[in-house]
């Protein structure tokens, strides 16, 4: 029946999401959400809405929440962006601000999303390879391009580049938007919004899903000048008014008071993360040096792919790389303590 496919419908290679097991006893770190519930204040503000006022629109604009992250960032509500996940900000950015006439730059190990959404918008686009250490070389972007995009921490890898780096390419491309994902950038990295009111030419993406544990509510922003969040406005409000639904809108605000609940979640990670990372270099893994909720490890000795499935057999589930130069690596999310500890073990008997 493909005969009545439009022409770009035949040529879409869609983004294929990890695994979601319909079974609940697995240690699920295959698609980095966290381990922990969101803040009570979240499940109470949707309590609220979750009755008479469902019948109602939400807020179009979304004042609420955007306030909220706002002063939560010391910035203007002008300054923010919301929509349905950041994969939804991003996909509005890709078309708004980074369709120009040179292609767009992105590293050639990173999120596997940026290419669907250039072959959505018809977008050309260069990979820009990373160094030995899966590092992003600065000097490797001073190419004519359309914009710039990257996640800080990079994905899968965990690598975090530095403020003083992304300095570097919003200077060297002052006419061309950098757009800067920090989906995972709560667990140790130095967030670029800080840059926001220098850098016309910055925008800053980021997700409710990974540090305040929202991956089901599908709740994403991006912050940047008012020029360039005016422009994804424009996209958003010629494809849907209604940015997010009313219980996001809700929850996703009461999340952002919760700043102890916030910081204590993402220091817990943190400090697991470190024990896992211990714990796998003792057993001979390489291990990238991470600011994610993620560890990305290799064994010098074992297949990614064996112990992959050797862990699912120990129903743990983690995710491999069909793909050169990483296909030898583990991603692996990082669970609760007990999850750790049963992943080191299971590891033990592998390795
Ligand atoms: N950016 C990166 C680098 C990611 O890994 C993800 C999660 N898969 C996203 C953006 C999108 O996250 P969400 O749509 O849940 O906000």
């Amino acid at each position: 029946m493909s005969q009545y496919w439009s022409r770009l419908v035949h040529s879409l290679t869609p983004y294929v999401p990890g695994e979601q097991p319909k079974v609940d006893n697995l240690i699920k770190l295959n698609t980095n959400e966290n381990p922990y519930p969101p803040s009570p204040q979240v499940l109470q503000a949707i309590a609220e809405q979750n009755n008479e006022k469902l019948r109602l629109y939400p807020d179009p604009n979304s004042d609420l929440l955007k306030q909220a992250i706002a002063n939560y960032h010391g910035l203007n509500s002008t300054q923010v962006f919301v929509g349905n996940g950041s994969d939804e900000v991003l996909a509005h950015a890709f078309q708004a601000l980074l369709k120009q006439d040179a292609p767009l730059l992105f590293p050639d190990i990173t999120y596997s999303f940026y290419p669907v959404y250039c072959g959505l918008y018809g977008i050309e686009y260069n990979n820009v390879p990373l160094n030995a250490e899966f590092a992003i070389e600065v000097e490797d972007y001073q190419q004519k391009c359309g914009g710039i995009i990257f996640p800080n921490p990079n994905a899968p890898t965990g690598r975090l580049l530095p403020l003083s780096a992304i300095k570097q390419l919003l200077e060297m491309h002052p006419n061309r938007v950098v757009l800067v994902d920090e989906a995972y950038i709560d667990f140790g990295g130095e967030s670029a919004i800080c840059l926001v009111n220098e850098y016309p030419n910055l925008l800053v993406s980021q997700t409710l899903s990974k540090s305040r544990s929202l991956a089901g509510m599908r709740v994403g922003f991006a912050v940047g000048q008012a020029h360039l969040i005016d422009a994804l406005e424009r996209v958003k409000n010629s494809f849907n008014s209604y940015p997010i639904d009313r219980l996001a809108l809700y929850g996703a605000t009461a999340s952002f008071a919760d700043e102890e609940y916030f910081q204590d979640a993402c220091q817990k990670i943190i400090n697991t993360r470190e024990t896992l990372t211990a714990a796998m270099t003792d057993m001979g893994f390489k291990v990238i040096p991470s600011a994610a909720n993620f560890v990305f490890a290799t064994h010098p000795q074992k297949s990614a792919e064996e112990l992959a499935l050797a862990l699912r057999e120990r129903k743990i589930i983690v995710r491999y790389f069909n793909k050169p130069r990483i296909d030898q690596y583990l991603r692996i999310t990082i669970g609760t303590d007990a999850e750790n500890q049963a992943l080191i073990n299971a590891l033990k008997t592998l390795t």
